[in-house]
């Protein structure tokens, strides 16, 4: 589990980018969101695919 430092939601590490950072753990959604939004609703293109 991870926690967004943006949204401050804890979520499974798929939720995530692949390579993140420590300094700057944003999930995808966040990521995705411009700056100075609101978050956009999380959906399924924000799950990355397990291999
Ligand atoms: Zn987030």
């Amino acid at each position: 589990m991870l926690i967004c430092m943006r949204c401050g939601e804890k979520k499974n590490s798929h939720w995530f980018p692949e390579h993140i950072t420590t300094w700057c753990c944003w999930c995808n959604r966040c990521k995705r969101t411009p700056s100075g939004m609101m978050p956009l609703p999380q959906c399924e293109q924000d799950r990355r695919a397990e291999k």
